[in-house]
């Protein structure tokens, strides 16, 4: 077998690095450790310098074959954790100049819930990778007088990470997911939902402008004025249309404090009456709304506890509004008041 390969190289010159990367590769698959050689992956893909970043390997595969929602499995031929921006242009200008091009998905922190970051026998990008602890430029803050302030960041950033930065200048995104161990890139490319989205819309109505490697290996740069169809594609796109590498996030001065509410209902009507009212009122910073059918919290006192167990016990469901609002020194004798006006439901807790 490995006089093929170099009968092969000698035929083809092939880069040194590429013949001992394939004869390790086949000596591995042949000993069991690696997939066999995937069809739909061709082998000069390890002639490329990205090939040492290339995992062929059972574990990097089963990992990338999973997500959050365990519902879903489809297993890469290979995973590449890049080093660099180039590494991904590298990747997808090499699938779209094949012949028979293979599929290339973007992972984020694999909280899809239906397999959108895998890659059936195609390549995943595993955009964590970029995120080292040496890379001081991952998120920059900045302002300018026609943006306001802004940071750009990279799609691979964890949230709870864009957070702390620019807590730091005072400052924080606008609008935000609940959970934050998400990337920048994974909720871009979904829309990005919590309690602020009912006054500055989703986090994807909050970027100026982005860099984007698209299917053809391009590295571009858009906005709503600089290609555009783009920009529009590529927010909410579920990875589909390019890979986000830099997001310009829109940011506001962060709150000082806030005062945060939640109010109980068993009646869905009026919950939601009550819902619709605190998003049409000015004042409110943040509202959610949620249900559940099993509920623990120590936000309750012990006694609204067991009030909270009896409800349950005789609806099934208890809905939930958490409502906030943000103040500072300036507003903290108004803003127990600006609260009070909220609806206040019936027969359940209302805990500050
Ligand atoms: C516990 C939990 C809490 C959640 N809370 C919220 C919430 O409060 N609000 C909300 O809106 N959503 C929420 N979600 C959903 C979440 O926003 C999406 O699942 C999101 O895609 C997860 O981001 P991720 O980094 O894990 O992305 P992944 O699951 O890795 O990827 C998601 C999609 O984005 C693509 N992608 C990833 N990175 C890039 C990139 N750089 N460029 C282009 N495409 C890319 C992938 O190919 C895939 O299609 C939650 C999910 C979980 C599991």
């Amino acid at each position: 077998m490995v006089s093929l390969y170099i009968i092969m190289a000698e035929t083809c010159s092939f880069p040194e690095h590429f013949i001992v990367l394939f004869i390790i590769i086949s000596l591995l698959i042949t000993v069991g450790k690696l997939n066999p050689w995937p069809k739909s992956l061709p082998h000069e893909i390890l002639s490329l310098d990205i090939a040492t970043r290339l995992r062929f390997d059972h574990h990097a595969t089963r990992v990338a074959s999973s997500d959050f929602g365990n519902l879903v499995q489809l297993i890469p031929a290979a995973v590449l954790h890049p080093s660099s921006v180039t590494d991904i242009v590298d990747l997808i200008s090499f699938s779209y100049n094949c012949s028979a091009p293979f599929s290339v998905a973007a992972r984020g922190h694999g909280h899809s819930v239906r397999g959108q970051a895998m890659a059936h026998n195609g390549v995943v990008v595993d955009m964590t990778s970029l995120n080292t602890d040496n890379d001081k430029n991952g998120i920059r803050v900045s302002g300018s007088p026609s943006l306001g302030f802004y940071a750009d960041v990279g799609g691979e950033q964890l949230w709870i990470d864009v957070l702390h930065t620019t807590l730091e200048h005072g400052l924080a995104p606008v609008s935000w997911t609940d959970y934050l161990y998400l990337t920048v890139g994974g909720t871009l490319s979904n829309a990005g939902i919590s309690g602020q989205s009912f006054r500055y819309g989703p986090q994807i109505s909050n970027v100026h402008e982005m860099d984007v490697i698209t299917g053809k290996g391009e590295l571009l740069t858009c906005s709503k004025h600089i290609n555009s169809e783009l920009f529009y594609a590529v927010l909410g796109g579920l990875g589909q249309f390019g890979i986000i590498t830099r997001a310009r996030i829109v940011l506001d001065k962060a709150p000082k404090r806030v005062k945060w509410v939640r109010m109980l209902y068993h009646d869905f009507s009026a919950f939601t009456r009550d819902q619709e009212y605190l998003i049409s009122v000015d004042g409110m910073d943040y509202v959610e709304g949620s249900l559940t059918t099993n509920h623990r919290s120590s936000f309750f006192s012990l006694h609204d506890q067991s009030r909270i167990s009896s409800i349950l016990n005789n609806h099934g469901i208890i809905y939930c509004l958490e409502a906030v609002k943000y103040y500072d020194d300036d507003s903290i004798l108004t803003v127990d008041e600006v609260l009070r006006s909220s609806p206040q439901p019936i027969n359940l807790p209302l805990a500050y």
